[in-house]
């Protein structure tokens, strides 16, 4: 296996000094797995390039039992493809041969390791799971140009059709540090698998080299699920905190924004009779087991927890400081026990799956639509209403239109600087309209707060019946 690094950038032969590898030599660095050689096929000022040459010997692995899976004796776990292609082999070797570059650190030259430099790295057979879209879905938007040559299964056989492999090169103004941990953790996703056990650490690993463009990442479900083994419980861990990681102070800001919207809204006092009225649905379904999502400080489960109706009650939120004041709020620590049995809170994203949330009976989603990335609402929706699909779902947002009615609010401003849009009420019935054709739900509408005549009420509330079972 071959990747090769080229820089044009003057002069080319500092490449070494970043890499910490000298171009006039070849060396040899041996690897649990077989050994990795660099060496500089060409090292002029105008054009350097280095190669890392992975030598994978498949029958060590399987003496050491770090070969493909396969049971027992079989003949895989001699002949396969990877002492061939990029894997998570070859993250490893880059992380051992370079692993200061990948760092970002130099010795001698830390302004050059700091600096975006012209670069391309060419890997000579990469598998991608999904083909050149899931490989330019990666690497483009981390601002690379990618080139790739896709190769058939047998070129004698074209009714095979095509191979998963392909010979890809990206190229890009980038700090080295940033080339190596791209490729670090993006080779591995696109040939999805790993030849060692997944474990906690591995999160560990991934939000460290996943700092500051993973969170971000348009594919960042795909590139955590396959980086993390498709394990569910490493996956939401992960994702939970890559939301967190977004904005780190999302939370503080969030709670200054949330004081700011109380005040707006505190002359009718409609948090109290949103409250209500969601109370009110959620009883009236005859639900026992109950979610709250996007609880927030726990305000609609102190409620719930009054009710008698309701044995399980589950509070779910993204924000870790906003469970942390629920469970003050609630007295968690202090409950008897019987109560203490009956809620229980989760820290997750409702973006991504979630099976803690399969199996109840009903779900309030009060006030959180709003605050989500409008390109991200296709996720909760299939999160909500495919995954967890309870019978009822009593969700409330703004009405924008009634904006217009509040003294402290400047004209098209929303109410909460956290809000990514506020739907007025025929955008609202237009989305829960989809909703209940795409998902098998019935769906009314109930205002909340004192209407007005052209601008309706405050808040607008609809409230889901599971039409079918799926
Ligand atoms: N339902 C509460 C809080 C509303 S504020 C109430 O009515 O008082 C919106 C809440 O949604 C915040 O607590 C925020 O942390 C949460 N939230 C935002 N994005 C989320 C996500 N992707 N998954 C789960 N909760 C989220």
């Amino acid at each position: 296996m071959l990747l090769t690094i080229t820089t044009t950038e003057r002069p080319a032969t500092d490449l070494g000094y970043l890499l910490r590898k000298n171009p006039a030599r070849v060396q040899s660095f041996p690897q649990s797995f077989g050994t990795a050689h660099v060496f500089y096929p060409e090292a002029t000022p105008e054009r350097c390039t280095a190669a890392l040459l992975l030598e994978v010997d498949p029958v060590g692995l399987v003496r050491n039992r770090r070969g493909p899976a396969g049971e027992g004796y079989s003949l895989r776990q001699y002949v396969n493809d990877r002492p061939y292609v990029g894997s998570s082999f070859l993250s490893v070797a880059i992380g051992d041969v370079f692993g200061s570059a990948m760092s970002g650190k130099s010795k001698e030259h830390q302004e050059l390791a700091e600096r975006c430099l012209a670069l391309e790295a060419t890997l000579a057979v990469l598998p991608c799971r999904g083909g050149e879209k899931v490989l330019r879905s990666l690497f483009e938007p981390l601002g690379y140009t990618v080139k790739a040559r896709g190769y058939p299964l047998d070129s004698r056989f074209a009714e095979w059709g095509e191979s998963p492999y392909f010979t890809v090169s990206v190229e890009g103004k980038v700090r080295l540090s940033q080339l190596l941990t791209h490729l670090y953790v993006l080779i591995p996703v696109l040939d999805s698998d790993k030849h060692y056990w997944v474990g906690d650490d591995e999160v560990e690993k991934l939000l460290r080299r996943g700092e500051g463009w993973l969170a971000s990442h348009p594919q960042r479900d795909l590139i955590t699920s396959r980086y993390l083994k498709y394990r569910r419980s490493l996956i939401n861990d992960a994702l939970a905190r890559l939301v967190d990681e977004e904005d780190p102070t999302a939370d503080e800001a969030q709670e200054a924004h949330a004081q700011e919207e109380a005040q707006v809204e505190e002359s009718i006092s409609l948090n109290e009779q949103r409250l209500g009225t969601v109370l009110a649905a959620l009883k009236s379904s005859g639900a026992k087991r109950v979610l709250d999502l996007g609880c927030g400080e726990g305000k609609l489960l102190q409620v719930l927890l009054k009710e008698r109706q309701f044995e399980q009650i589950v509070g779910m939120d993204v924000s870790f400081r906003a469970l942390e004041i629920a469970k003050d709020r609630l007295s968690l620590d202090r409950l008897p026990e019987m109560q203490r049995q009956r809620i229980q809170l989760l820290h997750g994203s409702l973006m991504y799956r979630d099976k803690r949330l399969a199996g109840f009976d009903a779900a309030a989603v009060v006030e959180v639509v709003e605050h989500l990335d409008r390109p991200r609402l296709a996720a909760f929706e299939r999160v909500l209403f495919e995954c967890a699909r309870p019978a009822t779902i009593v969700l409330t947002t703004p009405n924008a239109e009634y904006n217009a009615k509040w003294e402290a609010l400047p004209a098209g401003k929303l109410r909460h600087k956290d809000h990514r849009f506020e739907w007025t009420r025929a955008e609202f019935r237009a989305w829960a309209e989809g909703i209940r054709q795409r998902f098998g739900y019935r769906v009314h509408f109930l205002p909340v707060g004192p209407e007005d005549a052209a601008l309706g009420a405050p808040t607008q509330m609809s409230v889901f019946a599971r039409a079918k079972s799926k």
